[in-house]
């Protein structure tokens, strides 16, 4: 499990140092820990706000994000960008990354082995950014980062905790592009996401 039941990071053996976010950035793009990286262009890291205190997890990169280098930045992250924009939050604002930072064949799921290697790229911006609320998008996302247990259909829009850290998964909008009927429900769970970002900015007095 990435998180223990106090939402604090399970270490692995292999730890990035904590200096600054810039050189672990620098670090990580030159990965090589598991094959997935002799099958993609590049390492794809996260980016946006690491003052913020809230990041959106999906699972790894697809072709767009493979060329440029960038997470969410095909299809699917662009409807993420429409959706975001419509409850005013700014993609800048929040922190993207995904579980695996090289994109799988053919774009299929990423194995729990890959996971498991890439993990502790994940833990390391984690541990810069001390989030108090994940989103994590869509089935894999949600079962990595929750549990085995969760289902995404069922869980959506349902907040969970380990501790002080909160947890509020929605659909892929890989997903949303083929069933758009579930547009709806998930502008639901993005204003909720909204209301925590405020909540979020006036407790630790971010704006
Ligand atoms: N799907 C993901 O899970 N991540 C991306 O970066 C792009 C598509």
């Amino acid at each position: 499990m990435i998180f223990n039941q106090n939402g604090k990071v399970n270490d692995n053996l292999f730890k990035y140092p904590l200096d600054d976010y810039e050189s672990f950035k620098e670090k990580a793009l030159k990965c090589e820990r598991c094959h997935l990286r002799e099958g993609c262009t590049q390492v794809v890291m996260g980016e946006g706000s690491i003052d913020n205190k809230i990041m959106f997890i999906g699972e790894g990169p697809g072709g767009t994000e493979d060329k440029k280098g960038r997470p969410f930045v095909g299809r699917a992250g662009q409807l993420l960008n429409k959706i975001l924009k419509s409850v005013n939050i700014k993609r800048e604002d929040i922190y993207i990354t995904n579980i695996v930072k090289c994109r799988p064949p053919e774009n299929r799921n990423p194995t729990d082995n890959e996971m498991e290697a890439c993990s502790p790229i994940l833990k390391t911006e984690i541990k810069y950014i001390k989030p108090k609320v994940i989103v994590p998008l869509g089935s894999v996302a949600l079962k990595y980062l929750v549990g085995p247990d969760k289902q995404i259909t069922n869980d959506r829009g349902n907040w969970f905790n380990k501790g002080e850290l909160y947890f509020l998964p929605t659909f892929h909008p890989a997903y949303l592009l083929r069933n758009e009927r579930m547009k709806k429900p998930v502008w639901n769970d993005f204003k909720m996401i909204k209301k925590a970002i405020d909540r979020i900015n006036d407790l630790y007095n971010l704006n």
